[in-house]
């Protein structure tokens, strides 16, 4: 059911559509109940004086980010987290109130939109600095920044004794706050992490050094769970928002917030020795009775899966025969006691009957990792995001 409230958010026709999902070949469904249950569980295990940040770069993980930030808003997070201004300019346009961090790389000519859009940069040279100073004049504003340091991941940020002196220098600059340093871990979710406590061994004379600065963060999803001494003031939090907890993490007990449904496009027969999909990869032993199921690689399901995952159907699993096509894949239905029909429903990731399917075990099959599998979910799937058994929200494009 879907209630009256339920908007589109890109003005596009679907709520009526997906009053019916019978009309939808494909979609994700988005549990905002276990979204909320999720944050009060992680919210317990930092810490009421840890701040959550929550990170929704790359669509909010695939997840919808027009319908995931506001939820994660009202369900009580402290700020976001994105990678690209843009990323951050959109959460503004979707009516999200709270301090938005862009975690990545900026450029001066991204800094006037920033702060008329009160959104804080991760700040990497003075040149930056110096752009978002001017333009805090210009407004009447503050610009706040936050400088980051490379403690051993070598990707962004600048070096230990960098860091010092540029946020001395930030410091200078007229209505520019530097509001925090932060570092990221390069070994967070490997079974061995000791080498966090290196890059914490970097990060702690700067955060001496720079005692004026009030916020400090360094957490990932895994850091926050492995390390406690790693919170600081935030942990930024991905993953374990969506329910799945990063490998070699013990973590409380989380749900997964997302689904990946589809209907069964064609139920066919192939007979013994014809082959299925671009290249006969698979070959029919005996007759055999497959479904055809309209989601591909073009959608972010794994290409990699071809021959080698499975779906759900009748709360059974059913084997992907053949590859990944752009727009379809096949599955073997010939476990199946009964005939399924054109329309049944197809669980990609999710539960039917007593059967579950998580990213994780799709990553695995994969040969990847559970964050690629749900930041790979593209756009064409229209998103519902359900509440207490109803659709709240659907956004589509
Ligand atoms: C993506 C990202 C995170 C979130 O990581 P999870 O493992 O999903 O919690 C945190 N910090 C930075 C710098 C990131 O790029």
């Amino acid at each position: 059911m879907i209630s009256p409230a339920a908007t589109s958010v890109l003005g596009s026709p679907l709520p009526a559509l997906a009053e019916a999902t019978h009309a939808l070949n494909a979609w994700l469904e988005i549990d905002l109940d276990a979204l909320d249950a999720n944050v009060r569980t992680l919210r317990g295990a930092v810490g009421p004086a840890v701040e959550l940040i929550a990170i929704v770069k790359a669509n909010a993980y695939g997840a919808g980010v027009a319908g995931l930030a506001p939820a994660l808003e009202a369900a009580g997070v402290d700020r976001f987290g994105v990678v690209w201004v843009t990323e951050a300019l959109a959460l503004r346009r979707f009516g999200c109130r709270l301090p938005i961090l862009v975690l990545g790389h900026a450029f001066p000519e991204e800094a006037e939109e920033a702060v008329r859009q009160d959104i804080t940069l991760t700040c990497h040279s003075l040149a930056l600095g110096e752009a978002l100073s001017r333009a805090a004049v210009r407004l009447g504003k503050v610009a706040r920044v936050h400088v980051h340091l490379d403690s051993g991941l070598h990707r962004e940020g600048v070096s230990p004794k960098e860091a010092v002196t540029l946020a001395n220098a930030l410091r200078g600059l007229p209505a520019l706050e530097v509001e925090g340093l932060s570092t990221h871990m390069a070994n967070a979710d490997e079974p061995d992490d000791s080498y966090s406590e290196l890059q914490a061994a970097r990060f702690a004379p700067a955060c001496r050094e720079l005692d004026w600065i009030p916020y400090h963060h360094a957490a990932n999803s895994a850091t926050s769970l492995r390390r406690s001494a790693a919170r600081y003031q935030g942990v930024r939090l991905g993953l374990t928002l969506h329910g799945v907890l990063p490998a070699n993490t013990p973590g409380p007990a989380l749900h997964p917030i997302l689904a990946l449904k589809a209907r069964l496009a064609r139920v066919s027969e192939v007979p013994a020795g014809d082959g299925v999909g671009y290249g006969l990869t698979w070959r029919a032993k005996k007759p055999s009775r497959v479904g055809l199921v309209p989601v591909g690689y073009a959608d972010g399901w794994p290409r990699a899966l071809g021959n080698r995952g499975y779906v759900l159907i009748a709360g059974r699993r059913c084997p992907m025969v053949g590859r990944v096509m752009m727009d379809q894949f096949v599955v073997d239905l010939s476990a199946l006691p009964a005939p399924p029909r054109e329309g049944d429903e197809v669980v990609l990731l999710g539960t039917q009957g007593g059967e579950r399917i998580t990213a994780d075990s799709v990553a695995e099959l994969a040969g990847t990792i559970p964050w690629d599998v749900v930041a790979s979910l593209q756009a064409r799937l229209p998103r519902l995001f359900h509440r207490g058994g109803r659709v709240e929200r659907v956004v589509a494009t």
